[in-house]
């Protein structure tokens, strides 16, 4: 829930410049207290078309795509340079292989012979366990960048244990779905069916491709145990509840508690056989997917590994592979028209693969140390506004302040980059082998991933590349990640009023370090532990004034049939609230007592308050608006937006009165931090 966007494949990478600058032109034929969204969006949204490979569009698109530009640029460069080093040269040959379409097509599913082969040869329990093991990855990030999506069974998060934040531990995650969740399988709204009735087939289309035989029987069983799959599944609003997944279970809990899986097998084929305790998030989860290992057919478990394994390779197979997949993954799940460009699609798989050695490059060239400075002295100054507000707090008692402030002082802050770069000599890159190169690239972030079990923990690590349009709160590590892909126009701009820098990239560093003291993060104490260290009264008046923002949001319905999940979007909600708070706040104290300058006609208030709506602007298809709200933490842009309704200066800067629809009375208005 730590992330400023949505983290999704989907949201990454077309071209249209990023315009900064100027304040945006408002749209007067609608009020800003009835729809301050359309007010302050109105002319971008009239004037802005989703691109066909896309499901949505919003700034942080245009500049991700900025961002891809920049990148394949470095890496044509390098192509020409015999002083290259060496990571350049992986960089470009990873890159180069996964453009090489004829070699791939030549190859066809030959590089996936390996791992289907394993398969095909699984003869009992034993053997099955075996290969479920062997698929464990490094995949999941459940609480820094909410990534809580695996095609294997289990996910697995090497990450520091919440009950003692020293030392790295294993986490498991649920996974094991073709569809991006349960409710894609249980729902049965006419909406979720029609997406359902073309999964099946789809999975038919991709056997049928690898000339399997029997593809319409065999996806039909394949359906069948991923929907079993899916009911063994922990609603995804419960993963949000950290007191509620910290189950540590030992070894042998695995035995007792899950039966099924021959776990002995598993854990070894995972490079795990040596762990003793593993955090697991959701229990009921790891029992039903186990015991589904014993109840049903081992052949039907070797047809969903065979087409999990090509779905997984998908995007390196040939073409008709590729274009099956965009048409159920990107046509009917996110309403997108057309592919991405296949060179987009090369910068993304090279940025999973070896993402901290393009963004080494990447900020040689496109992050100055001005506006690293610059960027730094914003977020002081918002972290000195956040003190300020806890100081000023009326509900808050004074021990609980004291620690409250405690955990403040000890936030680590990364701004552009990271001190440390990956080391990527051990990682074998061949300029013929794009899928290969893949597979290679995952087992290479596990293995580093696994050889810090035990170990100390590292709190200067960074869970975001420096080239990835975003931001990022580490909530048990008590640290931040601001990335130099976002710290530029129009976040973040030195030639526009410094007042819409704090409405728009002032509001997001303090939306992360708020993540500190959202419903998850204020359960963290100073070092990362897993402690409750409120008062009780302050905790109860926190946990209310929550849940009063958890049922403004529960208000929202953008489909018929569907509306926005409060409690799951709480945490970023609470973090949007605090932040557009406390970077108003640090405006104010910037001025030192001096008004803010009246520029086009608009107040400094106004033109804070336009800058933070303008941020937000954004278009959705909608399969995508429906899969975001059933999947994410992240409440859709335009009801971001709408965090203004709880600050009493937006009712000032904008004359917002009772009888507009947005407002909302002073006790209504939630305040938390
Ligand atoms: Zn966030």
């Amino acid at each position: 829930m730590k992330l400023l966007f949505v983290l999704s494949a989907a949201l990454l990478t077309t071209a249209v410049a990023a315009g900064g600058g100027d304040l945006p032109p408002v749209d007067t034929s609608v009020r800003p207290g009835d729809a301050f969204f359309e007010y302050v969006n109105g002319a971008w949204l009239k004037a802005t078309e989703i691109p066909a490979d896309r499901s949505t569009v919003s700034d942080s698109v245009v500049l991700s795509d900025l961002a891809d530009r920049r990148t394949r640029e470095i890496i044509q460069q390098t192509a020409g340079d015999k002083n290259a080093t060496a990571d350049a040269k992986k960089i470009a040959d990873f890159y180069n292989a996964f453009m090489d379409e004829a070699t791939i097509e030549k190859r066809g599913l030959e590089p996936l012979a390996a791992q289907l082969r394993a398969i095909a040869a699984i003869k009992d329990r034993k053997g099955l366990s075996r290969v479920l093991g062997s698929q464990v990855r490094s995949d999941v990030d459940v609480l820094n960048n909410t990534d809580m999506d695996t095609d294997k069974i289990l996910g697995l998060w090497v990450a520091q244990d919440l009950d003692d934040p020293s030392r790295y531990t294993a986490f498991l995650l649920q996974g094991g779905l073709g569809m991006p969740d349960r409710e894609y399988y249980l729902d049965d709204s006419p909406a979720m069916t029609a997406i359902r009735d073309k999964y099946t087939p789809h999975l038919a289309k991709v056997l049928t491709l690898a000339n399997i035989k029997d593809a319409d029987a065999k996806a039909a069983r394949i359906f069948d145990l991923e929907k079993r799959i899916a009911t063994a599944h922990a609603p995804r609003v419960d993963a949000f509840d950290v007191v509620k997944a910290n189950n540590h279970w030992s070894r042998k809990d695995f035995d007792a508690k899950a039966p099924g899986l021959d776990w002995q097998e598993y854990f070894t084929a995972a490079g795990l056989g040596k762990q003793a305790q593993f955090t697991v998030w959701q229990p009921g989860a790891v029992t039903g997917i186990s015991a589904l290992v014993a109840s049903q057919p081992i052949e039907t478990w070797k047809e969903y590994l065979t087409v999990r394994a090509i779905e997984h390779a998908g995007p390196y197979l040939p073409k008709a592979f590729v274009d099956e997949r965009f048409e159920f993954y990107g046509k009917t799940l996110s309403g997108t028209l057309k592919p991405r460009d296949r060179w987009k699609r090369g910068i993304a798989v090279t940025n999973i693969a070896l993402g901290d050695a393009v963004g080494r490059l990447y900020v040689a060239k496109y992050f100055p140390p001005a506006e690293k400075a610059r960027a730094e002295a914003m977020v002081r100054d918002l972290i000195a506004a956040f003190s300020r507000r806890i100081d000023q707090l009326a509900w808050m008692a004074p021990e609980t302040k004291a620690k409250a402030k405690a955990k403040l002082a000890v936030l680590r802050i990364g701004v552009g980059y990271p001190d440390q770069w990956t080391d990527y000599s051990t990682l074998e890159v061949r300029a013929d082998d794009a899928l290969g190169n893949a597979l290679r690239a995952e087992v290479f972030e596990t293995k580093r991933d696994l050889a810090r079990l035990g170990k100390p923990v590292d709190r200067n690590e960074w869970v975001m590349t420096p080239q990835t349009v975003n931001a990022v709160n580490l909530p048990a590590m008590n640290a931040m990640n601001f990335p130099a892909a976002i710290l530029q126009p129009p976040y973040f701009d030195p030639s526009r009023p410094v007042v819409m820098d704090y409405g728009s990239m002032g509001a997001v560093i303090g939306h992360e370090i708020s993540h500190s003291f959202d419903d998850q993060g204020a359960q963290f104490d100073s070092t990362g532990k897993l402690l409750n260290w409120w008062k009780p009264e302050d905790f109860a008046h926190f946990k209310e004034a929550s849940q009063q923002l958890a049922r403004q949001y529960d208000q929202y319905k953008p489909f018929p049939d569907l509306a926005l999940n409060g409690q799951q979007v709480l945490s970023e909600n609470i973090a949007d609230l605090a932040g557009v708070a406390v970077a108003y706040d640090a405006w104010q104290l910037s001025l030192g007592g001096k008004p803010a300058p009246v520029v086009e006609g608009f107040s400094g208030d106004q033109q804070f308050f336009l800058s933070f709506g303008q941020s937000w602007r954004a278009k959705y298809r909608d399969p995508a608006l429906r899969q975001q709200i059933i999947t994410d933490g992240h409440a859709p842009d335009q009801y971001r937006a709408l965090t203004v309704r709880n600050l009493d200066a937006w009712y000032q800067a904008f004359g917002v009165k009772p009888g507009d629809k947005l407002f909302l009375s002073p006790e209504q208005r939630v305040r938390i931090w």
